[in-house]
């Protein structure tokens, strides 16, 4: 069994996908090209937004956001405590300071009651992230960025085609940035990423930023981070499976909550009203998770913890003196939370047999 299963994908699409890398290669279309544009207005269009731009990652994808938001040194940006580091490491990159804030219980997200005790008169912006596929609750947010005269980015690197109150996640706040690394929801066969927005100005000068500043006329000093033709490609074949696959994953959701409710020790993932979670990936809580994951291992069901620790508790942020239990809810999250096989190739006898053994394990 695999936890994410890229074979399965790659077969179901094969002759597609051959044939997009084929003429890419004919073409010598491998930096921008034909096939970057038709990615850029397909995803545009599947966003139901004016802009996208693409780049190499979507890490960098948040650094152009920021770059394109202006921050400056010493600016302070208020980020969730729980999320994969390239959410907070971007904010250092650009020069400003990482402001954690804690999380929600039952969803995993930025808890929005707990961000206004962070705001003094440097904070710039919030980048909330849609965790593990689930809208964070972007009406508050919104609604404390307005008050405060901040911008939002939304991290929507594991949230492709989730929704939020109907709106699609990325589009709400001033910039969306996406991760099409080959794990994600919509996957390339190596690094690539997107910014989608609907602010003119962040557009272009997102476009400028990641090409060098301007091909021909510099304008300003940027960075280089382009998506590659072959990357653009297969996105592009990939793409039109995307609904698809988010349905399926939907569904293989259902049923692991359905079939996982009925154990008393497993707290199953909650999907927040008004809300479309695309389950990149599907986490439940245990207090005596190491055990279980290591039990399930040795059965060969592969977990993930997704992550092991909350962001300000690695040593890469001791610098900013956060103490022990000043993020008590991501704290405790990373003890209990483990990630179960979740991709659209798993089949219901594969989760079935996680599920008798997540029985049999925890009880
Ligand atoms: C994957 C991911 C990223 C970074 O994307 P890369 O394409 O790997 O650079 C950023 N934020 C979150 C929440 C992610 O899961």
């Amino acid at each position: 069994m695999e936890f994410v299963d890229l074979n399965a994908q790659h077969q179901s699409l094969k002759k597609e996908l051959d044939s997009a890398i084929e003429t890419v290669i004919k073409q010598s279309a491998f930096i921008r090209g034909p096939f970057v544009e038709e990615f850029e207005s397909k995803y545009a269009e599947l966003m139901g937004i004016k802009h996208c731009i693409s780049c190499a990652n979507g890490t960098d994808a948040i650094y152009i956001a920021l770059r394109a938001l202006g921050v400056e040194l010493g600016d302070e940006v208020i980020t969730t405590a729980h999320s994969w580091i390239s959410t907070s490491e971007t904010i250092t990159q650009a020069g400003g300071r990482v402001v954690f804030c804690d999380t929600e219980d039952d969803y995993f997200c930025i808890d929005p009651e707990k961000i206004e005790s962070h705001i003094t008169d440097k904070t710039k912006g919030i980048v909330a992230v849609h965790l593990y596929g689930q809208a964070a609750n972007m009406d508050a947010i919104m609604s404390i960025a307005k008050k405060h005269d901040l911008w939002v980015i939304e991290d929507c690197a594991q949230a492709h085609l989730a929704e939020y109150k109907g709106s699609k996640v990325g589009t709400i706040g001033d910039v969306g940035t996406f991760s099409f690394y080959p794990g994600k929801n919509l996957g390339a066969m190596g690094d690539a990423g997107c910014l989608i927005t609907k602010r003119e100005d962040i557009a272009n000068f997102s476009t400028l930023y990641a090409r060098h500043g301007g091909k021909n006329n510099h304008l300003i000093e940027g960075i280089n981070s382009r998506m590659d033709g072959l990357q653009a490609a297969v996105l592009n074949v990939k793409m039109q499976k995307l609904v698809e696959w988010t349905d399926i994953r939907i569904n293989l959701a259902n049923y692991y909550s359905e079939q996982l409710s009925k154990i008393s020790n497993i707290v199953i993932p909650k999907v927040r009203g008004d809300s479309k979670h695309v389950f990149h990936l599907y986490v439940v809580r245990n207090n005596n998770r190491d055990a279980i994951k290591l039990k399930l291992q040795n059965d060969g069901i592969p977990t993930i913890i997704n992550y092991p620790r909350a962001l300000p508790d690695y040593e890469a942020y001791a610098y900013l003196g956060n103490r022990e239990g000043d993020f008590p809810v991501a704290s405790k999250h990373a003890n209990e939370i483990l990630s179960l096989p979740m991709h659209p190739f798993l089949t219901r006898q594969e989760q079935d047999i996680v599920i008798e053994k997540i029985v049999e394990h925890s009880t």
